[in-house]
């Protein structure tokens, strides 16, 4: 099969050229080829070439043509090399063959052929080659027909794949990565042996495991993947608090959720509506304080109490363990896991105008996204109720654009100032101002007075009053 249309990327004539100029026989491979078959090329980010002999020299060769000559960053220890043009990644790599040690993801490498290059690759369908010599150019060589499991939307892998799987582990999270995010197939003996080897994915770092683990999260049903991470026995060593939703307890006749498959269709609700990698994961771990906080009593049945709390606290120390980032992003999951319950509660209740000022000023600029996450949360399967709970958070939403138009309070200003405080009782900086302004927001929140200058000046000098600051 010729694939030269695949090859109208400039840069490519460039590779050629210089390929030649070297007598290098060299391909385009892996995840380029695979997505310009899959029809997913719209935005190409990166390109992996291979050559057969240094690949090294053959960046080299590829910067010196390019009229801009981009620097070229050499990596010595893996005889890879990479450039950047335009918004592309081009990395080069000279054909290797790999053989493994049981303790270590870091084979032992020797020189190799094209064949020998094809065979250590993860998935046939990463497998494939595009040659770019003009002897050949466009020619695609493929060893195991990737082109069918492509067809047939397989992921299989070219060796026998307990080798491979073993060989590195981390290529059990990236089957499964891709079987979620193109919507493929894992065949039955990859699957078999991922379920056997699961143990060792121990040997891969948090954050390789993190980086699969975020594409299967911005994959169209991320469900897709954590059910064959559940499945093949990965789960309970990446994210054992999510595991630990999993089951159903009955006592008396009394039975409660599985939280597990729950979060999992939250998850999924929320991905028709957001792209945010941050709030798809503060979905998936809305209800993970459920599993600490369960208990059972004979007069009220199953109850979570506090499990928001005891949820938000264990997002840090997951994402700590995990070596995520401990920045803004992750107080943002905290925050949306802490308050994941209170629309809920509001809207099962007449809808206070005090309550939703709370919600919006606690929110703040968050509350479109907790919004999200609450209708996400309805996985309710009677229909009645699904539209009775849809239904309320309407009128919640309503609610909070009444409330907004009138009191802005979701990216509060307190009417009066510290100085201001300080000024009118001619005070130095001290408790009373604090308390003072703890109280003009209050009010203000609770609804006892207007979100203006005048009413809180007014009620300042009462509250004054009240502590005897002023007679
Ligand atoms: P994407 O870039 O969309 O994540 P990709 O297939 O291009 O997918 P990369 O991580 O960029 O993935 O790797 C490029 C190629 O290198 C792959 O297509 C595959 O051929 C090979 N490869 C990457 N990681 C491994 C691995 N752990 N084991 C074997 N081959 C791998
Ligand atoms: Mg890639």
């Amino acid at each position: 099969m010729n694939l030269k249309n695949a090859l109208s990327l400039p840069i490519f004539n460039n590779i050629s050229n210089a390929a030649d100029a070297l007598e290098l026989e060299t391909y385009v491979i892996g995840g380029f080829v695979r997505d310009y078959l899959l029809k997913r090329n719209k935005e190409v980010k990166d390109i992996d070439v291979v050559a057969v002999g240094s690949g090294i020299a053959l960046a080299r060769k590829v910067s010196q043509i390019l009229p801009n000559k981009p620097k070229v960053q050499v990596f010595k220890t893996y005889g890879t090399a990479m450039l950047r043009s335009g918004n592309m990644d081009i990395e080069f790599v000279g054909a290797r063959k790999e053989s493994y040690a049981t303790d270590s993801r870091n084979p032992v490498v020797e020189d190799g052929t094209l064949e020998d290059d094809q065979n250590r690759r993860d998935f046939t369908i990463n497998a494939l080659a595009i040659k770019l010599n003009d002897n050949g150019y466009g020619d695609l060589i493929d060893p195991f027909d990737g082109i069918s499991d492509l067809e047939r939307k397989i992921i299989r892998t070219p060796l026998d794949p307990d080798i491979t799987y073993s060989d590195d582990p981390l290529r059990m999270m990236r089957a499964i990565r891709f079987a979620s995010q193109l919507d493929f197939m894992i065949e039955r003996t990859s699957l078999e042996s991922i379920t056997k080897n699961a143990e060792r994915i121990k040997i891969i770092t948090n954050e390789r495991i993190v980086d699969e683990l975020n594409k299967i999260m911005l994959s169209p049903t991320p469900s897709k993947g954590f059910l064959l991470l559940e499945k093949t026995g990965l789960l309970p060593y990446i994210l054992p608090e999510l595991m630990a939703l999993k089951g159903i307890d009955e006592i008396e006749g009394q039975k409660h959720k599985d939280n597990f498959y729950h979060t999992l269709e939250v998850v999924d609700n929320i991905s028709e509506h957001t792209d945010d990698l941050w709030l798809r994961w503060a979905a998936l771990l809305h209800d993970i304080g459920k599993a600490p906080t369960k208990k059972f009593s004979k007069k009220v049945g199953w109850t979570f109490h506090g499990h928001e709390f005891v949820g938000s606290k264990m997002v840090y120390k997951l994402f700590k363990r995990l070596k995520m980032p401990l920045n803004d992003k992750m107080k943002f999951v905290q925050k949306m896991v802490l308050m994941s319950s209170r629309p809920i509660v509001i809207s099962e209740d007449h809808v206070t105008d005090s309550a939703v000022r709370r919600l919006i000023f606690d929110a703040g600029d968050h509350i479109e996204d907790l919004m999200t996450l609450c209708e996400a949360d309805i996985t309710t399967k009677n229909p009645k109720r699904f539209k009775r709970y849809h239904n309320n958070f309407k009128v919640v939403r309503e609610k909070m654009k009444e409330v907004e138009e009138r009191d802005h309070v979701r990216n509060f200003q307190p009417p009066v100032s510290g100085e201001e405080i300080m000024e009118a009782f001619n005070l130095k900086p001290g408790r009373e101002i604090g308390i003072l302004k703890e109280a003009i927001k209050e009010a203000i929140l609770e609804g006892d007075i207007p979100n203006e200058k005048e009413a809180a000046i007014a009620f300042m000098i009462k509250k004054a009053k009240d502590i005897k600051l002023i007679k």
